[in-house]
């Protein structure tokens, strides 16, 4: 991919202007952004008059240009300083998303799976209890006011135990630490029982379950019963989705905050399927439709040439969901993408959403830590992932070994975070999408053997700039502001009561 643009000479007057990066966002149309994440879109003309120092305060574009920083007229540096501390608040914060793999056990075998999942009888990959008080124990050290402890495998609801003991003592330490807890469950739904289902709703833990497509797409994704089984997970899936968020209307529970979400893998199959895909969701009265590209760990890199794609590829078939989505909400059906309400909450609002995998620096050890079901730790579920394909490069201590200090100051952490602040990147410090994009230093890694790659070659960058253009330039389109209105709803925070 070329990110070379060709601009006529023109002259330019740096000292009229604001500090700022530039692109081509669309035929004739150029898009300015800071670090305060502030952006305007101008046409090429007016791009030429701004450079040139040519636009004064008697003109429209004035107010908006000088407002955001990008006229050095009257520039007030420290409401940008302000506002850049503020896009930048979860740098202070430490870790709270805590992965806890309480098994590595699975009952389904995915096509992708990331998780590197053992079978059903290898009860030597549960997460013992004197290791989950071992990460209670580390996590609650971690100096962000807020955690959560995310249960994932291996399917984590083959290890109730584990998990359950993780719920009940970090919330008997809480009483002490004062911090705000939530707890989510990441489940494939196939190991659910009325009684697990009981426990987790009467506990208020989260409930997060993966739902492909239609039957076709997701059956062929997510075989169950083991390898070669024709059994499908499908049907399960859908029936406690349902038993869910029945339960929590009969509990009195709000459905816009109690509901049941999911989470969409994209394979080839997805494909031709991607309007019944959005219809499905709707129709189970999902409200976030999360698409999710396929990652380069664990099955998916010996699966790739039956269910992978190109980044084009995927690029085209985000944009059909993106633009169907856009089309349903026009005619008043409420559902969204998860990626690009994190994107738009970065673009249409003061705020960063601290989403660890899209954030300068990435969350690795800072914003996040995942714990081995044997008590190893590693900056990332991902990093965990790398690990389960026998490269322990990321494994940054041990569950009851490795002191807090041990882990935050971990030089492993520390290169994570070097290698994806955008402003220190080459390529990424002058790209216009840095205030809203995320490098993914693991990625990089596992597709070309260093932390840093070459930005612009890598599928993540690829991604999150076509992302970041498409919605702005929906927004450039947006003639009477209804687009603008409901992205702005898009990023309306509702949160639920803490898990405790
Ligand atoms: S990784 Fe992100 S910030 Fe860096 S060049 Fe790509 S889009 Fe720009």
């Amino acid at each position: 991919m070329s990110r070379t643009i060709t601009l006529p000479a023109m002259p330019t007057r740096a000292d009229a202007l604001g500090y700022f990066r530039f692109d081509r966002l669309s035929e004739g149309r150029m898009v300015l952004t800071n670090d305060a994440g502030e952006w305007q879109v101008l046409a090429d003309s007016d791009f030429r008059r701004f450079v040139a120092g040519e636009i004064k305060a008697d003109d429209p574009l004035f107010g908006a240009l000088q407002e955001k920083g990008f006229i050095r007229e009257d520039l007030d540096a420290e409401a940008i300083a302000t506002r850049v501390r503020r896009k930048k608040r979860f740098l202070g914060q430490g870790p709270h998303l805590h992965v806890v793999i309480t098994t590595l056990r699975c009952n389904q075998s995915c096509k992708y799976c990331h998780a590197s999942r053992t079978d059903m009888d290898r009860v030597d990959t549960d997460m013992s209890i004197e290791t989950a008080k071992g990460v209670v124990d580390l996590a609650m050290q971690s100096t962000s006011p807020y955690l959560n402890f995310e249960y994932t495998g291996g399917e984590p609801t083959v290890n109730m135990p584990a998990l359950k003991f993780v719920v009940e003592y970090s919330r008997e330490k809480n009483r002490y630490e004062g911090k705000s807890l939530d707890h989510s469950v990441v489940t494939n739904m196939t190991y659910m029982t009325e009684e697990i289902a009981e426990y987790l709703i009467a506990n208020n833990i989260w409930v997060c379950t993966s739902l492909d497509g239609t039957q076709a797409v997701h059956d062929w994704n997510r075989s169950w019963g083991g390898p070669g089984s024709k059994a499908g997970a499908y049907s399960s899936v859908l029936k406690w989705i349902k038993y869910f968020n029945r339960r929590y209307v009969e509990n009195g529970l709000d459905p816009e905050l109690y509901h049941v979400d999911a989470l969409m893998t994209t394979t080839r199959k997805s494909f031709a399927d991607w309007k019944a895909l959005v219809d499905l969701y709707i129709e189970l009265g999902i409200r976030n439709i999360h698409i999710r590209a396929l990652n380069p760990f664990g099955f998916a890199t010996k699966t790739w040439k039956m269910i992978g794609y190109t980044a084009d590829e995927f690029l085209a078939f985000y944009e059909q969901v993106l633009d169907y989505i856009i089309e349903l909400n026009l005619s008043g059906v409420q559902i969204m993408e998860g990626t690009a309400a994190t994107l738009l909450k970065k673009i249409l609002t003061p705020d960063d959403p601290n989403f660890v995998d899209i954030r300068s620096p990435i969350g690795s050890g800072t914003g996040q830590l995942a714990y081995s079901y044997d008590g190893t730790i590693y900056p990332s579920d991902e990093g965990r992932m790398v690990a389960g394909m026998g490269d322990d490069f990321f494994a940054i201590g041990e569950v009851g070994k490795s002191s807090y200090a041990d882990i935050a100051n971990h030089p492993t952490v520390r290169a994570l975070a070097l290698s994806s602040i955008t402003d220190g990147l080459p390529g990424c410090s002058t790209c216009w999408n840095a205030p809203y994009c995320g490098v993914r230093p693991l990625h990089n890694y596992m597709n070309f053997g260093d932390l840093f790659a070459q930005r612009p070659l890598t599928p993540k960058c690829r991604e999150h700039m076509t992302l970041s253009r498409l919605l702005i330039r929906r927004l450039d389109e947006d003639s009477d502001g209804r687009i603008e209105a409901m992205f702005r709803r898009w990023v309306i925070d509702r949160p639920r009561p803490p898990s405790e």
